[in-house]
């Protein structure tokens, strides 16, 4: 007799920490609603940096028995693959190399699992085909935010219609449904060039987002209402369909970690955190730059700081090793601000962090998982975009939701000691930090009640996963 097979299903995210944590919390989510089925999570291991990921998968297998890693067999890629300077260059390249064994791994799992259905993080669009032959329902898993989904979903028809490489029209705005005027400069680092490898597979991914039977985001409704109305009624996409799309979001970690303890003791409110994602880095004259704006500013801080980037490019896409802080920061820096500042070496348990009671106040580089964090803790933002899509975050975290001041300088590549003191202070002292603050917990809010019994991401998880199981 044939044994019944367990149901389970697919979550596949794209190599990177930040990738990971939140289809990891999408997985917690959906489990959350005690469905039949485990979840299973394809982990691509790259030869390159995209952040470590062990300790963190570690954790979640030891807590969450019905989520399953499968870590699938390296591929080897020359780090001199492609000649992009681009991370995602390779990433894509990684991806599409990896079809073939996401194929097989399929195949094995459907002998002991019936798979319920697919969900990939965008990059990972060349599963399509393999969902396709396999009979596999398959949604996108979009990690970002409805601003970003728009610009993405209109980028195809904008690169038909704008013969000339965004980099060239430096500030001219660009018009997205649903969006604040984009200056071309703050089209992501990968859409800039288009002789560039990597902007050939932007063209590629973001075209491949008519095809998914649906688009999960993680966002909610309140949050972007504008942009999520553009997307809905096609504005985006003029000559296709858009996927039906549904807003799961905010998930966020719910971290706990040691480090920064020392300032929890500081009074409520009074620290700002500085922290740049799990890939952000800065030259050794910039770090030294912020270190002055920051000691000038006089406020209570908690910065999280990293080696910078290796001159030789052979190492550019390998982490950096531990920073050697006393060499890096100006000279009796770390002495002087004793007592009301404290420096981490190359990470921090981000949203233990965020949620003290301790915290005021967040320079964040805009990376889609930092900015809700923030907004689940109710934190008000600097934003200081450095990669990815974070600057067009940074437009819409300032120009729309109005939860975020503009850190002057950061989308040229340089800040002065001056704008970090001034925003700095700014954010922690004046009337227009206290709006902010002001605003974000307004947000914060609306958050929790989208997560919340009978809220919109709630209730709309509910249905695909009652959706998923009748099939
Ligand atoms: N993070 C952290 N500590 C750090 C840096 C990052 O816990 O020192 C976490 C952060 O809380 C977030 C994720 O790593 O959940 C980074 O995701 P995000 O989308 O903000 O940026 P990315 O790293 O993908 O650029």
């Amino acid at each position: 007799m044939e044994m019944k097979k367990g149901e389970t299903i697919v979550l596949y995210p794209s190599p990177g920490i930040g990738h990971l944590i939140s289809m990891v919390e999408l997985g917690k989510s959906i489990l959350e609603l005690n469905p039949p089925f485990s979840i299973t999570i394809l982990i691509t291991q790259a030869s390159f940096n995209t952040g470590s990921t062990a300790p963190y998968v570690l954790s979640v297998e030891s807590s969450f028995p019905s989520i399953t890693f499968l870590h699938l067999p390296p591929i080897s890629l020359p780090l001199d693959a492609s000649h992009s300077p681009h991370h995602e260059a390779l990433i894509f390249r990684l991806l599409r190399l990896n079809n073939r064994i996401v194929h097989q791994s399929l195949l094995s799992l459907s002998l002991s699992s019936s798979v319920l259905v697919i969900l990939y993080d965008l990059f990972c669009h060349p599963v399509l085909d393999v969902a396709s032959q396999l009979h596999i329902p398959c949604y996108c898993f979009f990690s970002s935010g409805a601003a970003c989904l728009a610009t993405f979903l209109y980028f195809p028809t904008l690169h038909h219609l704008n013969p000339a490489s965004f980099k060239d029209l430096q500030d001219a705005p660009l018009h997205f449904p649903g969006l604040p005027p984009v200056p071309a400069s703050a089209m992501p680092l990968p859409m800039l060039d288009r002789n560039d490898e990597a902007y050939d597979g932007c063209v590629h991914v973001t075209g491949s987002l008519t095809k998914p039977d649906g688009i999960l985001i993680n966002t909610f409704d309140e949050l972007e209402p504008r942009a999520l109305r553009a997307i809905s009624d096609g504005s985006c996409v003029p000559d296709a369909p858009t996927p039906p799309i549904y807003c799961i979001g905010p998930l966020i970690a719910k971290e706990k970690g040691e480090g920064g303890k020392e300032c929890m003791h500081w009074p409520s409110r009074s620290v700002v955190f500085l922290c740049f994602g799990s890939l952000g880095l800065f030259s050794a004259a910039q770090l030294k730059e912020i270190a002055v704006g920051l000691e000038r500013s006089g406020q209570r801080f908690l910065w999280v700081v990293r080696s910078p980037p290796s001159e030789d490019p052979s190492k550019r896409f390998l982490a950096t090793p531990e920073p050697d802080l006393e060499a890096l920061l100006p000279d009796g820096f770390l002495e002087r601000t004793k007592g009301r500042g404290l420096v981490l070496k190359s990470w921090a348990p981000q949203m233990a962090v965020l949620s003290h009671d301790s915290v005021g106040g967040f320079v964040t580089h805009c990376g889609w998982n930092s900015v809700l964090e923030a907004l689940c803790a109710g934190v008000p933002m600097v934003a200081w975009p450095l990669y990815a899509e974070q600057r067009l975050n940074r437009v819409v975290m300032v120009e729309e939701m109005g939860l975020a001041m503009p850190m002057v300088g950061a989308e040229k590549g340089w800040v002065e000691a001056e704008e970090v003191e001034k925003r700095v202070r700014g954010l922690m002292e004046s009337e227009e930090g206290k709006a902010l603050r002001e605003r974000m917990a307004e947000m914060r809010d609306k958050a929790m009640a989208a997560l919340g019994e009978g809220g919109s991401s709630r209730t709309v998880l509910a249905e695909l996963t009652r959706m998923w199981k009748r099939g």
